[in-house]
């Protein structure tokens, strides 16, 4: 009978602290869950989106709700599905003919989701002008003429849709993998009917992409052109993600979305890297660095700091300003969703400190990195 007793006693132990130690810990699991891969500007909102995305309705290898599937466990708040309007090697298998389907379908599967899916579709040429997207708009099917370079960017534009040129580095259709704009996207940016390019497509980057943007005023964008899985792509399982184009909106309402990315409010996220014109890229960074209010140790000059990083992005930093650390050089990194202290040699005691850095994974233009100054608290 004690013998028994004792048993119970033990397995009532186990069990007990089993689920304690399951209290205790999943806290931290729904945080690490929820928390946002970056911090919106004060009084706005960070949507997270990607705008090109394949399925089997063009010449991607899985079905619409796959894609909401993956969007949802990578943290994406909106994306849109924009399949080929004229290519469908699946046709045999999969015959085709309304191009609002995978759309439909995709839709269908976010339903009551947070997520949301917005029509588009891929308008395919060869070069020029290439491949361009269109999103936001209402009818695909209006968009295909087969024969007419430009008709579907016409179309595109007249329902109001947003409309980027994608990979223009694309080593297919530009073996030097430079992009560069021939007279037909000139007349294209001219005529207010292309909106954005791709600095960003898949695995690649185009730094003069960036430029296109810069002086054309075209909006940056950043997008995955997933064909298979993006966890087998991106490596997700490892720590990586998908690009994704931040767009730093009003609201997350579709319309506000819309509307930022007309006026070229997005932060391209791709590896390690943060790209973005430099004010849209200076708020994004202010949300997401912070500094403590400096402290000394009693007869030092030494402040120490804590810097936070609040993303889910490494920030690599390069102290600019004149003082020089007691633990560390002046370049160093901080790991996503994480602190370093700095000691800074100040000569004097200070009760602000005003702390300039070069963020060295921060691309503002061609071989140009974004230079901010942040305020402790
Ligand atoms: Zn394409
Ligand atoms: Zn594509």
């Amino acid at each position: 009978m004690i013998l028994i007793n004792k048993k119970i006693y033990t397995i009532v132990k186990i069990i007990s602290r089993a689920f304690l130690l399951l209290i205790l810990i999943s806290p931290l699991w729904i945080c690490a869950q929820d928390q946002p891969l970056f911090l919106a500007p004060t009084g706005q909102s960070i949507v997270s989106t990607d705008l090109h995305i394949h399925t089997t309705f063009s010449d991607g290898s899985v079905w619409p709700n796959i894609r909401v599937e993956e969007a949802l466990k990578e943290g994406l708040d909106l994306i849109s599905i924009t399949d080929h309007l004229e290519y469908q090697p699946h046709r045999k298998d999969l015959p085709n003919p309304d191009r609002n389907r995978s759309y439909d379908i995709a839709e269908g599967a976010a339903e009551k989701s947070k997520l949301t899916v917005i029509r588009g579709a891929e308008i395919t040429r060869s070069m020029p002008p290439g491949h361009i997207n269109a999103v936001f708009i209402k009818d695909a099917n209006k968009l295909f003429f087969p024969d007419d370079p430009t008709a579907g960017i016409i179309e595109a534009n007249r329902q109001n849709g947003f409309v980027f040129w994608n990979h223009p580095n694309w080593e297919a259709q530009r073996k030097d993998g430079i992009a560069k704009l021939d007279p037909m996207h000139i007349e294209l940016i001219e005529r207010k009917l292309l909106h954005g390019i791709e600095v960003v497509n898949f695995t690649t980057l185009s730094e003069e992409a960036i430029e296109i943007a810069l002086e054309n005023n075209l909006t940056m964008v950043g997008t995955s052109d997933i064909h298979k899985l993006t966890a087998w792509d991106f490596d997700i399982p490892h720590g990586g993600h998908r690009p994704m184009t931040f767009v730093i909106s009003k609201n997350n309402s579709p319309e506000e979305v819309k509307n930022a990315l007309f006026e070229g409010k997005t932060m391209v996220w791709f590896k390690e890297l943060m790209i973005g014109k430099e004010e849209h890229l200076f708020e994004v960074v202010k949300a997401n660095l912070s500094a403590s209010h400096p402290t000394y140790e009693e007869d030092e000059l030494i402040a120490k700091v804590v810097l936070k990083n609040h993303s889910a992005n490494i920030l690599h930093l390069r102290y600019t300003g004149p003082f020089t650390f007691h633990q560390d050089g002046t370049i160093f990194k901080i790991d996503p969703y994480s602190e370093k202290n700095i000691d800074i040699k100040t000569l004097e005691t200070k009760t602000f400190l005003e702390l300039p850095f070069e963020l060295l994974n921060g691309i503002i233009g061609k071989k140009k990195y974004l230079n901010f100054k942040i305020q402790t608290q």
